[in-house]
């Protein structure tokens, strides 16, 4: 499932979101101030560059799924 981060613009708030559809985006608000004011944080291509064999950084597995491929993430440490 395609985990995205937000970042609320307002209050800076960060938050993350599973989104079936990106287009979902659009309505959707931050869970704190709930304004609509959000930025998408990308994306799993940046968290992969970087990070590759050093076993602390996030990881991003690529798999075959029935739209093609999905794309997870996984955040060691990304606690909350
Ligand atoms: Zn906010």
């Amino acid at each position: 499932m395609p985990i995205y981060e937000f970042k609320c613009l307002e209050c800076e708030n960060m938050f993350e979101f599973l989104l079936i559809n990106t287009q979902e985006t659009l309505e959707m608000n931050c869970p704190k101030c709930e304004c609509s004011n959000i930025e998408k944080m990308m994306s799993t291509t940046h968290y992969a560059v970087g990070v590759s064999g050093t076993g602390t950084g996030p990881k991003a597995q690529t798999r075959s799924c029935s739209k093609g491929s999905c794309t997870t993430i996984d955040l060691p440490g990304h606690s909350r």
